[in-house]
């Protein structure tokens, strides 16, 4: 059928209300994220949808902005737009079971992106392995302050990878507590990743224990850059081993400055790409390629888990050679 046909079949069975037939030449794929106002997830959304329009794909793009009521709407929206693929990054894990079982009831495949949907009916999942992220921030803290109290700064409890960052982090951890090395003085999760409550959650902590805190496990930058505010307020940033992930510009010049040990590379263009070519292999009927499988609480969820890079001061300049910031970008002020 030639575009100009299909244009206009498309109007008339949009006038009829109809979803568009699937067309396997040109995917439809809705792209519905917890939050685009954060950098890291819009940098997501322009991979993705390069790769996928280079792939002659369609992508509908949709932001919930932290909110599970407005994300439940917006992916009833792309079913009734007739979209092939929906591709989740979901804000909260647990309440998305109905929202997937109608788009499959569509004919629709749904894929969990970087976060898993839990309890419900999807057809892949694609992330890094968080668990491997967890370690590497402990074991970034860890090398540095091999001993002493430790906060942990737990992610937002409605997302899956927090959860599976901390078992991440304590397999690194248990072992240093064991032996009476360190000591856990205190953790908490913070509710949507917020820079504000990391912010008032460390305040809190070094004011119960009389500042001595030799470590924060913290599991995003975004959250250790509150972390660090409330450490700078009692004259302690640089002074306490601190983790992140994401690569964040601000937390990349942290890490340079030395207010902040680490941080864990995650390159975005490769999960969005692998992300938009699986999205459209599955919009095809065709075979992907998995790595492993994930139980998601209702069934066995075919995954690709993508390799996550630390990076510290020493080898911080791998973001300038991947292309993922530009020198001038990082000396920026
Ligand atoms: C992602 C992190 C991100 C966090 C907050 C997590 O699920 O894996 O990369 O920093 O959400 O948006």
């Amino acid at each position: 059928m030639n575009t100009l046909k299909r244009t206009l079949l498309a109007s008339a069975l949009a006038l009829l209300s109809l979803p568009v037939m699937a067309d396997a030449a040109h995917p439809k794929i809705g792209f519905s994220i917890d939050d685009l106002r954060l950098e890291r997830w819009s940098r997501d959304r322009d991979y993705f949808v390069a790769a996928a329009e280079k792939m002659d794909a369609k992508v509908f793009v949709q932001s919930a902005d932290a909110n599970e009521q407005k994300q439940i709407s917006q992916i009833e929206n792309l079913i009734s737009r007739g979209v092939d693929v929906i591709v989740i990054v979901p804000f909260n894990a647990t309440v998305l079971t109905n929202a997937v079982a109608e788009a499959k009831k569509a004919g629709i495949k749904v894929v969990s992106y970087d976060r898993l949907i839990l309890n419900a009916d999807i057809d892949a999942y694609i992330s890094f392995d968080n668990e491997k992220v967890g370690e590497m921030q402990a074991k970034g803290v860890l090398h540095a302050a091999p001993k002493g109290n430790y906060f942990l700064l737990g992610g937002a409890p409605t997302d899956n990878n927090a959860k599976v960052l901390r078992e991440g982090q304590m397999k690194v951890l248990q072992p240093a507590i064991d032996k009476g090395d360190i000591k856990i003085v205190g953790q908490q999760w913070v509710k949507e990743w917020n820079p504000t409550e990391a912010l008032s959650i460390v305040e809190n902590a070094l004011t119960r224990n009389n500042n001595k805190i030799d470590g924060i496990v913290a599991s995003n930058d975004a959250t250790a850059g509150g972390a660090i505010q409330a450490l700078a307020a009692q004259q302690m940033a640089g002074k306490v081993p601190i983790s992140g992930q994401d690569a964040d510009l601000a937390a990349v010049k942290r890490v340079i400055d030395g207010t902040q040990t680490m941080t864990v590379y995650k390159p975005l263009k490769l999960i969005a790409s692998e992300a938009a070519k699986l999205s459209v292999q599955l919009a095809r009927n065709e075979k992907p390629t998995y790595s492993s499988q994930y139980d998601n609480g209702s069934k066995k969820v075919d995954t690709i888990l993508l390799t996550p890079i630390p990076l510290t001061k020493d080898n911080i300049d791998l973001l300038e050679k991947d292309g993922f910031y530009t020198k001038a970008q990082i000396a920026g002020q």
